[in-house]
C-alpha cells in the first residue's frame, strides 16, 4: 500500500479543505470504512515524484463535549497506529483551544514524524498570529492556506522526505 499520512486535528480546522486539495484530480475517496473507523476518507496523491496514501480523519461525532473529545483521540490513536507521518491540523482564525491541546498532548509522546500545521493562514498578517502554537509544545509550524493552496508545496516537500 506503500506510505500513509494521516491528517488529524479537532472539527473544523480544515481537514477535509486540505485533503480534497491533496487529491484533486486523482482518485477522489477510495474507501469509507463504517464502524471504528467511519468516517475516515482514504485517497492517493504524489509529490515529488512520490506516491502516498493520504487519510482524512472525521471526527462527526454529535453529542456532549466529552464524547467529542474522546472521538477525536480515538482517531488520533488510529492515525498514530496507521500513519507514517502526521498532520496535525490547527485553525489560526480560532487560535489554540483545549481540543487542540488534547491533541497535542497525544502527539508529544509519539515517535513519528509529526508536523503542525497551522491552517486558513490565507494572508501575511494571519502568519503573525500563528505564533501562539508554539505554546503546543511541538516546535516548529507550517503555516498553510487550504482554501488558496498558500504554504502547501513547502509543507509537503518536507512531508515527502520523510516517507
Ligand atoms: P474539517 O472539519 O477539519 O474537515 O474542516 P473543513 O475542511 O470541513 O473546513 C471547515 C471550514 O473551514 C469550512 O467552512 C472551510 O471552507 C473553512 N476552511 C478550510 N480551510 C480554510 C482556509 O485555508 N482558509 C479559510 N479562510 N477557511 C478555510
Ligand atoms: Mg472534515
Amino acid at each position: 500500500m506503500g506510505a500513509i499520512v494521516a491528517i488529524v486535528g479537532r472539527p473544523n480546522v480544515g481537514k477535509s479543505t486540505f485533503f480534497n486539495r491533496l487529491i484533486q484530480r486523482r482518485e477522489a475517496i477510495v474507501d469509507e470504512i463504517s464502524g471504528v473507523t467511519r468516517d475516515r476518507h482514504y485517497g492517493r496523491t504524489d509529490w515529488n515524484g512520490k506516491e502516498f496514501s493520504i487519510i482524512d480523519t472525521g471526527g462527526y461525532v454529535v453529542g456532549s463535549e466529552d464524547v467529542f473529545e474522546k472521538e477525536i483521540d480515538k482517531q488520533v490513536e488510529l492515525a498514530i497506529d496507521e500513519a507514517d507521518a502526521i498532520l496535525f491540523l490547527v485553525d489560526v482564525e480560532s487560535g489554540v483551544t483545549g481540543m487542540d491541546e488534547e491533541v497535542a498532548k497525544l502527539l508529544r509522546r509519539i515517535d513519528k514524524p509529526v508536523f503542525l500545521v497551522v491552517n486558513k493562514v490565507d494572508n501575511a498578517m494571519r502568519a503573525a498570529d500563528a505564533v501562539e502554537f508554539y505554546a503546543l509544545g511541538l516546535g516548529e509550524y507550517f503555516t498553510i492556506s487550504s482554501i488558496n493552496g498558500s504554504g502547501t508545496g513547502d509543507l509537503l516537500d518536507e512531508v515527502v522526505k520523510v516517507l
